[in-house]
């Protein structure tokens, strides 16, 4: 069974229309993709508002709950919007041009032959069973955001994971706080909390310990996972590979210009907004190896 799309799409090259290729909905990814989003989204609203609207203000004073809600909502605007654009913005070989679909002179040895799109593929190119198509450098296929990471929207995927890292990093720190003003100090583990709540069952504020707990350790796994994806695609970024092959050290030319292809010329400025324009070196067909320059 498949699922057609038609997407206006953002590329390295700019905004265009691209007929996306048929989805294969028999994967079962394809059904995880919308609950993944959704517990996402959820999260961080939730997340947002708690925390913006209710911990802070009990922590700080007008200037201090001023200066929160502009960084939270800086980050928040830059998770959906890097998710956003991670989301729209598709690495397919469907956004060469025809001409481009051709090995140059020279290179012919780099291109190999694609059996599922039947025809002939750029290096570093690799085919997805879920997007159903062949993807510039791909890295992996995301549940989270829907979509292949590849060469056009790498960049986006880095800084959505930072981003979540900064702000749930920000916020565990207030939500740790409001759990040591519920006895976090005395009862750290949830479970220890449970068996004495069966020993002392009187307690009035037991519920709210337990929620602020529990946020507490929600945020937490939070913070870890992203963190975690982050560090890892910097390393891949800093030796210019990917996660199918993360040894591999051909196209390694050196921190600035492997960062420089993912990131594009504007860098690590990037990091402040998804919408700023930063081109990308190439078009993900040409790869410099190491051996080459
Ligand atoms: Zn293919
Ligand atoms: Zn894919």
């Amino acid at each position: 069974m498949y699922s057609s799309i038609r997407l206006r799409t953002m590329t390295s090259k700019g905004t265009q229309t691209v007929s996306l290729p048929k989805r294969h909905l028999k994967n079962p990814y394809c059904w995880l993709e919308p609950l993944c989003i959704f517990m996402l989204i959820a999260l961080t609203c939730f997340y947002y508002v708690y925390d913006v609207f209710y911990v802070v203000p009990q922590l700080f004073g007008f200037l201090g709950q001023t200066l929160n809600f502009l960084i939270c909502t800086w980050i928040l605007y830059n998770i959906f919007g890097n998710l956003w654009a991670c989301y729209r913005t598709t690495s397919s070989v469907n956004t060469l041009r025809y001409d481009q679909m051709q090995p140059v002179r020279g290179e012919e040895h780099l291109w190999r032959y694609c059996n599922e799109c039947d025809r002939l593929m750029p290096p570093r190119v690799w085919h997805c069973k879920i997007c159903n198509c062949c993807i510039l450098k791909r890295d992996h296929h995301c549940s989270f955001t829907a979509n292949c990471i590849g060469h056009n929207n790498q960049r986006y995927y880095i800084w959505l994971n930072f981003h979540l890292t900064f702000g749930a990093g920000l916020l565990q720190f207030y939500n740790f706080t409001m759990a040591l003003r519920h006895g976090f100090r005395n009862d750290f583990w949830l479970p220890i909390l449970l068996v004495e709540d069966a020993l002392r069952p009187s307690r009035s504020d037991l519920l709210y310990s337990y929620l602020v707990r529990t946020i507490f350790y929600v945020n937490l796994v939070c913070l870890i996972l992203p963190m975690l994806i982050f560090i890892y695609q910097i390393l891949l970024v800093r030796s210019n590979a990917v996660s199918a092959d993360s040894s591999d050290r051909k196209y390694d030319l050196g921190i600035g210009r492997n960062f420089a292809q993912v990131l594009g010329n504007r860098g690590f400025w990037t990091m402040l907004s998804p919408t700023m324009e930063s081109p990308l070196p190439h078009e993900g067909i040409q790869w410099q190896s190491k051996h080459t320059v």
